[in-house]
């Protein structure tokens, strides 16, 4: 079998047709206009006002998105799995911080456990904490937590505020309810990383839930942001501690800009690392040291960079694995890095995609980071947009 390729664009993208990679290319040039940037989410919202939700949802919405329901990512779901690429149902809307919203994000990312279960073309579940629990209140559990050096969630309560022991209280149960779900489902889940502020609360419920029902195997996947400084220390002692079956999903983080300038604003030291190569080297460290310790971690390399994704394989091979172990995977973003994604799995790494979904109205807040990561703005002007027009150019002969 030929080597392992990201370059291989046929591979890439067989599940498109012409008249599809044609659509991507005009999307992706489209990115590189910054009026459409500035004022893309306005018009995004008023062409849905206006009844034109369809224009969106054929366009951008179509690229990124698997659909408004779940139901109507079947057809994302089943197109990923030709390819043997499984499906993340990603439930992004971003919406008010309410106890009845809580509830309601809870109740739905339930549906993804079950909709997950006994399905190998769904092979995890994810959610993020901050959709089903107050951010205020995991902002001042977080600074007890480092305050006074807590590891037991049991703890925090009696630390906390009056107001703030009921939210909690009700954050702790739909965490752990979705958590005990998927374990009981047999369905792993990712747990999302936030703002380092929120990090501490998420990683001692995340901890705690690894404790309680990783211990044959790990159902509950914590994830790691390599761009923070104290995270691959973080990783080494818990692994150390060997209390349960580890789930780590490593990324390298989302929000560097947002940390730097929080950090300079209240004067604390900035938690990100110095410069994109420390990020680049902890990630890899950190890839490697998962795998080093197959017999006690599982882990998902959650990146669109190709070197960590190599890196990745390499590792496999040397720790005398096979390409399809059922413990180390690899994930990129619907509509994004399908060079890595299909050539992974083409040559069978296990590899899913984050299929995000929701009314359109509620996932633009997603739709526009997307647009702005591809954008010249963004300084990473035009890889996908380069491996669609050597497709194209490719197919022409
Ligand atoms: C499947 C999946 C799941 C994800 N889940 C999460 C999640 O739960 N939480 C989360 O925060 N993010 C998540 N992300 C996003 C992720 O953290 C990255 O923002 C994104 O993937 C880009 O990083 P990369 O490894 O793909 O690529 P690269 O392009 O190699 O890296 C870009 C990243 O490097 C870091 N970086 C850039 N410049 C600097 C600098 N000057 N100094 C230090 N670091 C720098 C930043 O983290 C930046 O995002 C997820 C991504 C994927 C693909």
């Amino acid at each position: 079998m030929s080597e392992l390729s990201f370059q291989n664009t046929s591979v890439a993208f067989a599940h498109k047709s012409n008249g599809e990679l044609s659509k991507a290319r005009m999307l992706f040039k489209s990115f590189n206009f910054p009026i459409l940037l500035t004022y893309g989410p306005t018009m995004a919202k008023l062409a849905v006002a206006l009844g034109l939700k369809f224009t969106i949802k054929k366009t951008i919405f179509e690229q990124f998105c698997g659909g408004e329901t779940i139901e109507e990512c079947d057809q994302a779901i089943a197109g990923l799995a030709k390819s043997g690429i499984g499906t993340i149902l990603d439930y992004s809307v971003e919406g008010e911080e309410s106890e009845a919203t809580f509830d309601q994000t809870c109740a739905e990312i339930l549906k993804t456990i079950q909709r997950a279960k006994g399905n190998s073309d769904i092979p995890f579940s994810v959610f993020k904490t901050t959709g089903v629990f107050s951010s205020d209140v995991l902002t001042a559990a977080s600074e007890i937590i480092e305050k006074n050096q807590i590891v037991d969630i049991e703890l925090i309560e009696n630390h906390l505020m009056e107001s703030h022991k009921q939210d909690w209280r009700n954050g702790c149960h739909r965490f752990n309810q979705l958590c005990e779900n998927a374990a009981n489902s047999e369905v792993q889940i990712f747990v999302d990383a936030e703002e380092s502020w929120l990090q501490p609360a998420i990683d001692l419920l995340a901890t705690s839930a690894m404790h309680k029902y990783n211990q044959t195997r790990a159902w509950v996947f914590n994830t790691l942001q390599m761009y923070r400084h104290d995270r691959l220390s973080y990783l080494q002692n818990q692994v150390a501690e060997g209390r349960c079956q580890y789930g780590y999903k490593l990324v390298r983080g989302a929000y560097m800009e947002k940390e730097r300038a929080r950090a300079s604003k209240m004067g604390y030291q900035d938690p990100i690392q110095p410069n994109k190569e420390a990020t680049d080297r902890d990630y890899n460290a950190a890839v490697t040291f998962c795998i080093e310790h197959h017999n006690q971690v599982a882990v998902c390399i959650a990146t669109h960079n190709e070197q960590s994704s190599l890196l990745g394989t390499q590792c496999l091979t040397a720790k005398g694995l096979t390409s399809n172990d059922q413990k180390v995977s690899f994930s990129q973003l619907l509509g994004m890095s399908d060079h890595i994604s299909f050539n992974l799995s083409h040559k069978g790494y296990k590899v899913s995609k984050y299929v995000p979904y929701g009314p359109v109205l509620s996932v633009i807040p997603y739709l526009t980071r997307r647009a702005q990561e591809n954008s010249g703005m963004a300084g990473q002007m035009g890889r996908e947009l380069a491996l669609i027009e050597a497709e194209i150019k490719r197919r022409k002969g």
